[in-house]
């Protein structure tokens, strides 16, 4: 199945072929095109994000505001939620928003979201943004957060 970015409509890369083994590990279907980033917890790889993501998907199921955005895997309109991760010193980072599916567990992570609390990535390139970006996923996915 060719599954799509909810943003331009261009063809997600599948995980397995990426050429960062983020991507595979975490399940994450990526945007070449805008560096936006998909995660299912029934397609995360590994079972801390898997956990990590239903908690997530509970608070879609139940909360949120409707947005223009079909979910790429089962066509559900799509919900917002800010979330606030915390740094591993307790500080927490700037509120970042993550579009959600209430049906499936899916999430569309935006790059501009991402960039928020990332490095700046100094050379635009969009393939290279989405491998940079990458890490601050895998990042995510280790520490505390909070749905507000
Ligand atoms: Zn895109
Ligand atoms: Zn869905």
């Amino acid at each position: 199945m060719r599954v799509k970015c909810p943003r331009d409509a261009s063809v997600l890369v599948l995980p397995e072929d990426s050429d960062r083994s983020t991507f595979s590990r975490y399940g994450i279907h990526h945007c070449d095109e805008c560096s936006g980033m998909l995660l299912n917890a029934d397609t995360a790889s590994s079972t801390i994000s898997e956990k990590r993501l239903n908690i997530m998907h509970e608070s879609f199921e139940t909360g949120g505001d409707d947005v223009d955005l079909d979910c790429p895997l089962c066509d559900s309109h799509m919900r917002v939620r800010k979330i606030v991760f915390s740094r591993l010193d307790g500080s927490e980072m700037e509120p970042i928003e993550i579009d959600g599916c209430p049906d499936c567990s899916s999430f569309w992570f935006d790059a501009g979201e991402l960039q928020k609390i990332s490095p700046p990535v100094i050379e635009y390139n969009a393939h290279r943004e989405a491998n940079a970006l990458s890490i601050v996923i895998e990042m995510l996915m280790h520490l505390p957060f909070v749905i507000v």
